[in-house]
């Protein structure tokens, strides 16, 4: 029977194959067989429902909790051909009223609602009289008083359901299951174990990091300019971390979006928007936000501190690589965090046996931090998983050669020169003071005189500022904060320097990502007709293809239906919606590359393209630059690429300082070009935020950046 099965996955989703557990699910569904699914986190769990609903005769009613959700999968299904609704509070009385009559006459394969759903009379009866296939729980952990997320709503469809009459089967998904919730699913929906398939927590895409002793900012700004164009999510712990790294990253000129339960409602919902629509690909957000974030071409999760314990950590870091694209997940730790999260355990309104209960989780958490095992098993060993699982390869500790160096001599120099400096300098005086640098200032405080003054000569300022951040990261050395946080000894700095204590440093590569084995021109250019398509059916870029499906298309560049269908993620439905469309594409496409030889993809086999050579690949920002000089506005650039107008300015800087030539013209004049140039001298820091505080509102970044770049101070 399962052929049938396989035929719809393929035709409507274009997938050759089940994943793990998916089979097992739809065989006893369709035998009418009540069923609980535990799958991770992009494991497939929608698929488990989908497919028995498009078998069986009738309607599916899908319950979620999760209201953003619901539209993105109705966008999902309405983008497959397969007609599909949804109820909740977002809609009108109205709407809501003309799509009950439309669910009454049964038009509909799919309808999603919102628990509360069934504490209307009116929704009973129109189900009552519905011919119906399945009821799904979908994120069914909220159904059970012991899951993180529990929704008494959840629990009160269940008395409800009796009203509606014989339902033929009864399905449950979810990725959260502890013991506790799994069984306390299986008594209320009555689910015997044998149908309960538990495919275990792991991610085999995700790739774990955890990084220590590095300036935060600095490590994250050297991480984006590795990852640019791609979306990513930077949890902070505290809504003041958010701030701050907002306004960090933004001064220097990148785009991010911001989220936090401070913001209002309006400002959240605009932030979420235009990360979704890939608009501003980076968030930056404390724990408020992802819940209902279904985005699934999230790339890293970089977690800026420390989090409470690791079931939240694993649920916002498994919010990276929901298509099955790897991922990085990267935990930056510093023992302060531990000091953080303590003072929140403390503050919070719980009793004392639920805090020693988070002290309990939050020690799992710091262990993490620091085990020197693989990061996937240690996850996995924490929630019991007992499918078995060997180190996976991925991790930094499974693959960095992590280097250590002894810098005794260093910190025990770094730690004098505070000392002699009086613990009244910060990080920059201190280093320029161990450089022996001739800066003005370093002989105006009289610092010259110093016997640390020069100590560190051999060392550029650069490295002994990164020796600096690593000791007050090791909390070898301390700061107290103010306007300018100084540099202040403590318990570990006097074990120093009484050589009672010796300092390795550390230092781990940041991870750069697959090899590229497709023509990123061509999924760019992909990536920009998607995002045209999507805006003109107002719905988010992955609903139409993911960026999986892109990456094969740029990988095997079909130029027919037949080579066009063994893609992963089109079938015939999906082909007959908007496989021509993107056909053009690379129509236009191979015209400009004859070169390109088709690979076609053989079905069932898997055949591993040869990497491409980086050299042939036309680096991005010349692309911009070509077409730059070929007429274009920046903003049409923009559109053109789907990038935004800053990565498109920021490419024609990088062009120009690869020897390309620019018309300057079109983004200062002489005057102000001159006028920047003065207010730079003028100013004692001349970084970019002072210098744009410091000239008149109309000198805008792009303009100041512009003047800076050309007189090669940038
Ligand atoms: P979950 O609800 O379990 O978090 P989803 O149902 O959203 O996960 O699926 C995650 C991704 O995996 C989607 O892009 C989906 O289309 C894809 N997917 C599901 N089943 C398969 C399959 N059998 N083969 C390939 N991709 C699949
Ligand atoms: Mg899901
Ligand atoms: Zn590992």
């Amino acid at each position: 029977m399962i052929l049938e099965q396989e035929s719809i996955l393929k035709q409507y989703f274009g997938y050759e194959s089940f994943r793990p557990g998916q089979k097992e699910v739809i065989e006893r569904v369709i035998s009418s067989t009540n069923t609980l699914a535990v799958m991770p986190t992009g494991g497939g769990k929608s698929i488990c429902y989908q497919v028995p609903g498009l078998t069986l005769d009738g309607t599916a009613i899908i319950i979620s909790p999760l209201i953003s959700l619901m539209k993105d999968q109705v966008d999902s299904l309405l983008a497959l051909g397969i007609p599909a609704t949804f109820i909740n509070s977002s809609l009108t009385t109205e709407e809501q009223e003309n799509r009950m009559t439309e669910i009454a006459q049964g038009r509909f394969k799919f309808v999603y609602v919102a628990p509360e759903r069934f504490e209307s009379n009116g929704f009973i009866q129109v189900i009552r009289g519905l011919n119906i296939s399945l009821v799904a729980f979908d994120e069914a952990h909220c159904i059970s008083q012991w899951g993180h997320d529990f929704r008494p709503s959840y629990r009160s469809i269940v008395p409800n359901l009796k009203r509606i009459g014989t339902i033929p089967v009864i399905m449950a998904l979810t990725a959260t299951a502890t013991e506790e919730v799994i069984s306390d699913i299986q008594e209320l929906l009555h689910i015997h174990s044998q149908n309960v398939i538990n495919t275990g927590f792991a991610r085999d895409n995700l790739a774990f990091h955890i990084v220590k002793g590095k300036d935060r900012t600095s490590y994250i700004r050297a991480f984006l300019e590795e990852h640019q164009e791609e979306s990513g999510i930077i949890y902070t712990a505290t809504r003041k971390q958010a701030d701050a790294l907002y306004d960090q990253l933004s001064s220097r000129g990148i785009h991010v979006a911001k989220y936090h339960a401070g913001m209002s409602e309006q400002a959240r919902k605009q932030a979420q928007a235009a990360f979704i629509h890939d608009e501003s690909p980076i968030m930056i957000a404390t724990n408020a936000f992802g819940m209902g974030i279904d985005k699934s071409n999230v790339r890293y999760v970089i977690h800026y501190a420390m989090p409470m314990n690791i079931e939240s950590y694993y649920q916002e870091a498994g919010r990276a690589g929901r298509d099955g694209e790897s991922s990085d997940c990267i935990l930056l730790f510093s023992p302060q965090d531990i000091q953080l999260q303590k003072f929140l355990i403390e503050r919070s309104l719980m009793d004392e046996a639920a805090k020693q209960n988070e002290y309990k989780k939050l020690q799992a958490m710091v262990n993490y931090c620091h085990t020197q095992g693989c990061l996937s098993s240690f996850i996995l060993d924490y929630f019991k998983d007992h499918n078995s699982h060997e180190n996976c390869g991925r991790c930094s500790n499974c693959v960095e050669k992590v280097e250590r160096t002894d810098i005794t001599e260093e910190a025990q120099m770094i730690l004098s020169c505070v000392k002699r400096m009086g613990e009244r300098f910060g990080v920059s005086m201190t280093a320029k003071v161990l450089k022996g640098s001739n800066d003005k200032k370093v002989h105006e405080f009289n610092l010259s005189t110093l016997s640390t003054y020069g100590l560190l000569r051999a060392y550029t300022e650069k490295e002994i500022t990164e020796r600096i951040h690593f000791l007050v990261a090791e909390q070898i050395l301390s700061t107290e904060e103010g306007k300018f946080p100084t540099l202040k000894l403590n318990q570990q700095s006097i074990e120093v320097l009484k050589g009672n204590r010796k300092v390795e440093m550390y230092t781990a590569p940041i991870p750069t990502g697959d090899e590229d084995d497709y023509y990123k021109d061509l999924f760019e250019a992909l990536r920009a007709r998607r995002k045209q398509m999507a805006d003109e059916l107002n719905v988010p870029p992955y609903v139409l293809f993911s960026d999986a499906t892109l990456k094969e298309l740029s990988r095997y560049f079909p130029v027919t239906k037949d080579d066009m269908l063994e893609i992963k993620g089109i079938g015939e439905k999906k082909y007959d919606q908007y496989g021509e469309a993107f056909l053009e594409v690379i129509q236009t496409w191979r015209k400009e590359h004859p070169e390109a030889k088709t690979r076609v993809k053989i079905s069932g086999s898997s055949p591993t393209p040869k990497p491409r050579k980086k050299e042939d690949e036309g680096p991005s920002h010349l692309a911009s630059y070509k077409l730059f000089q070929s007429g274009k506005s920046i903003k049409d650039i923009a559109a053109i690429r789907d990038m935004t107008i800053m990565t498109i300015e920021n490419h024609l800087f990088k062009a120009f300082k690869d020897g390309y030539p620019i018309a300057w013209n079109i983004f200062f004049n002489e005057i102000e070009e001159a006028k920047v140039l003065e207010v730079r001298n003028s100013i004692e820091e001349p970084k970019l935020k002072p210098l744009k505080e410091a000239l008149p509102e109309e000198y805008d970044y792009t303009k100041i950046k512009a003047v800076l770049v050309k007189n090669g101070l940038m």
